[in-house]
């Protein structure tokens, strides 16, 4: 841990810093109230050693600002110089977690320390746990990419950034052909390990670091594609539907391919780009993903608004 003490006692000082060093951690002394949280505001602290009595802003009132300031929990163990029991309740309510007084035992001093790591080691494996948690509840666990929780944090973040730059961003919707008939077929689990191979191969097919891909539900994926316009996302949408044809996974109930194939609809908001929303785009992707399907899968159709605010649509046939 780094440790702070905050001491106006030379000697204290002195002895304190020494006390600490032997248990291995390292070590950093200030004057007062003042030097402590100067210092606190440019360096990493673990645990603070803190004299009650000390001139202009006394321990007291140093913790609470301390706790004031900082979200995090560090433990802060009080130094004083009489047995106040008074004093000491108005110490552990200002933020204080425990009391030495002077003169100080280093074997107390040791044991202090050891029972503070223990909750900052807990504290510290609590926050690896939520930030694996956090990052869990982002991944879809069949495909391990994206799910739509994590799509929509990014989506809204890169939307921002795009307004930014004045750059267009668009949407491709994916959904596999005849899926149904492929779990009919050949099973549930074969359908499964299908997902995951197709959620690979569109994966690999980005290039980009900024494209993101998001398993959407069921056999529908959304890819977001910032700095890109519609012309660009449907060059991306071929290479992605080329990607899941040259798989050749066998699919004998498709009227369209003897292989599993996708059909995808492609939004921009390149003429809106500061109106259209992510979810104004996930629509009009979604209404162009549609007439892909109603024109006979595995195809591409690229939907953009004109000056006039209608929608066009253009389609690549295969
Ligand atoms: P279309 O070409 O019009 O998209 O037809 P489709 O059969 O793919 O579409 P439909 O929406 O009728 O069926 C989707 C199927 O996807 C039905 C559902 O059982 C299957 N599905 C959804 N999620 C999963 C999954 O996690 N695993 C498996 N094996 N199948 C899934
Ligand atoms: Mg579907
Ligand atoms: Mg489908």
């Amino acid at each position: 841990m780094n440790i702070l003490i905050a001491d106006d006692t030379p000697s204290i000082r002195i002895f304190l810093q020494k006390v600490v060093r032997d248990t291995g951690h390292t070590v950093h002394a200030v004057c007062d109230g003042h030097e402590a949280l100067s210092y606190m505001k440019n360096h990493d602290i673990d645990m603070i050693f803190m004299d009650i009595q000390m001139p202009d802003l006394n321990g007291i009132e140093t913790a609470k600002i301390i706790r004031e300031q900082q979200s995090e929990w560090m433990p802060i163990i009080f130094i004083s110089a009489t047995e106040n029991d008074r004093e000491f309740a108005e110490a552990l309510s200002a933020g204080g977690d425990g009391i030495l007084t002077k003169p100080l035992k280093p074997i107390l001093v040791h044991a202090q320390i050891r029972a503070m790591q223990r909750i900052v080691d807990i504290q510290r494996k609590l926050h690896m746990m939520n930030s694996q948690l956090q990052s869990l509840s982002k991944t879809d666990v069949l495909t391990g990419i994206a799910n739509r929780s994590g799509f929509y944090e990014v989506s809204e973040r890169e939307l921002k950034r795009c307004r930014r730059e004045h750059k267009a961003l668009s949407i491709l919707m994916i959904d596999v052909d005849f899926f149904k008939q492929y779990n009919d077929n050949y099973g549930h689990l074969e359908g499964d390990h299908c997902l995951v191979t197709i959620a690979q191969a569109l994966k690999n097919t980005l290039k980009r670091p900024l494209d993101y891909i998001c398993r959407f539900g069921g056999e529908e994926f959304v890819v977001l594609l910032p700095m890109t316009d519609l012309e660009g996302a449907r060059q991306i949408a071929q290479q992605l539907r080329q990607a899941v044809q040259s798989l050749e996974i066998p699919h004998k109930a498709s009227t369209v391919s003897p292989f599993v194939s996708i059909s995808i609809g492609a939004a921009s908001n390149q003429d809106h780009i500061n109106t259209f929303t992510i979810n104004d785009l996930l629509t009009k992707a979604d209404a162009a993903l549609y007439t892909a399907k109603e024109r006979g899968r595995n195809q591409i159709v690229a939907i953009s608004p004109n000056k006039y605010g209608q929608f066009p649509t253009s389609s690549v046939q295969i």
